[in-house]
């Protein structure tokens, strides 16, 4: 099979969320499957169906099992993937759905958050070789032992990834409800413009702060693979963003983009003796429940006494007190506090790899309105700074037009 024979489509759950819109889809396909040899489609669950079965799964039992949790939630995608199949037939295309255990994807034996271990191609490639649309359930693959495992919210994008990866493709279009990546939210800020080209690097970094365009392991995984991404709107015709290996366009200027994360809340270990392996024990017993830390600040106090203060998902939050407050009386801490009155913003850019000075601007537009930072992390593309949640939109803004990001890139600034 030739690169350009073949393309993967991915359709969000808004561009597939009503009847209408799956006919919509069927059309596009049907465009597709006159310019490529191949077209392999693969679906999310129609709207908030997801979010509606597992509503569902919570009327029976506050903690259903994790087996049975996937077994529900995964029906969503199954449903969209024969609703375009049989769209496609309507329209002349000869298609057919897969489930994602049917399609050949292999999961961890893990529920909820499996990870994809490789794809069983055969069953794809005898269907395309006889002229078929493949449209495949996203968001699922099978464990060892053929149950059906979840590979994680928004986790369709990576199902496609690794669909393109393992049939060899070279472009994989993200059809979505936005029309490409944006220097920031733009329903957050009205002026925010959208990016022709941006690297892997920085939307792997944008997408890991929340960007929600783009499920950050589809991003990691492209960037192994080398497949271009093109996030595009399925509303329009209009070309999107493609994530490529670095855009040599974007490094004009130093920051790329910017996200707000509202969805954090941080924990304070206060008081803890400054000795080896306390770290080591409390992240340790967070990792092993899965859940991810973000920010890390350790203090030091007077006296060999530490503050260790980090950032979790808010959803996280009651769990992860729990076990830090666990970990405290072990250690004799004075205490745990939490808060998730906070907002995590961050610039993004390779460019400030090769530009000194650009977290002191960050921080100067924050000091010179009085914004106070509660925590700073940063990385060679990144900085991110924890500000009190009420000046989120405010700080947004400024360090939108400070960094110029306002303007589209090669216009006089
Ligand atoms: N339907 C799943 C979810 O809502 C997967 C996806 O949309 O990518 O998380
Ligand atoms: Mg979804």
């Amino acid at each position: 099979m030739f690169k350009h024979d073949i393309i993967i489509q991915k359709y969000g759950g808004t561009s597939v969320g009503s009847p209408e819109r799956i006919k919509a889809v069927a059309q596009r396909v049907a465009q597709s499957a006159k310019l490529y040899k191949h077209v392999v489609v693969v679906v999310s669950a129609m709207g908030d169906t997801t979010d509606d079965l597992i509503g569902l799964a919570k009327t029976m039992s506050s903690s259903p099992s994790s087996r049975e949790y996937d077994q529900l939630i995964s029906t969503g995608e199954n449903i969209s993937a024969s609703l375009l199949a049989i769209g496609l037939q309507e329209i002349g295309v000869p298609a057919i759905s897969l489930t994602g255990p049917q399609a050949g994807v292999k999961t961890e034996n893990i529920y909820s958050r499996a990870k994809i271990l490789r794809v069983d191609t055969g069953r794809i490639k005898c269907e395309l070789s006889e002229g078929q649309v493949v449209v495949v359930a996203g968001f699922q693959g099978a464990t060892e032992n053929g149950d059906v495992a979840t590979i994680g919210r928004g986790g369709s994008d990576t199902s496609a990834v690794v669909l393109a990866a393992a049939l060899g493709a070279e472009e994989c279009e993200i059809y979505t409800d936005v029309d490409g990546v944006y220097t920031t939210d733009p329903r957050l800020i009205s002026d925010a413009t959208k990016l022709t080209e941006i690297s892997y690097d920085e939307m792997l970094e944008l997408a890991s702060l929340g960007a929600k365009v783009l499920h950050p392991r589809s991003v990691e995984c492209a960037k192994e693979n080398q497949i271009i991404l093109h996030v595009r709107s399925s509303f329009s015709q209009e070309e999107g963003t493609r994530v490529k290996e670095d855009s040599q366009m974007e490094i004009q200027r130093a920051v790329t983009g910017i996200t707000l994360n509202q969805e954090e809340a941080k924990i304070a270990i206060l008081k803890v003796p400054d000795q080896p392996g306390i770290a080591g024990k409390l992240f340790t017993r967070l990792a092993d429940v899965n859940i991810n830390v973000d920010m890390i600040i350790q203090s030091v106090e007077q006296d060999h006494i530490n503050n260790i203060t980090f950032t979790v998902n808010a959803d996280d939050l009651a769990q992860a007190a729990a076990i830090t407050q666990a970990v405290a009386d072990e250690l004799g801490a004075k205490g745990v506090v939490t808060d998730d009155n906070i907002a995590k913003l961050s610039i993004v850019g390779v460019g400030m790899i090769s530009k000194a000075g650009i977290a002191a601007q960050m921080f100067e537009v924050l000091g010179a309105k009085g914004i106070n930072i509660q925590l700073i992390s940063t990385s060679e593309i990144k900085i991110s700074c924890v500000i009190e949640k009420q000046f989120a939109k405010e700080a947004l803004v400024l360090l939108h037009s400070a960094f110029e990001l306002d303007q589209k890139i090669g216009s006089p600034s």
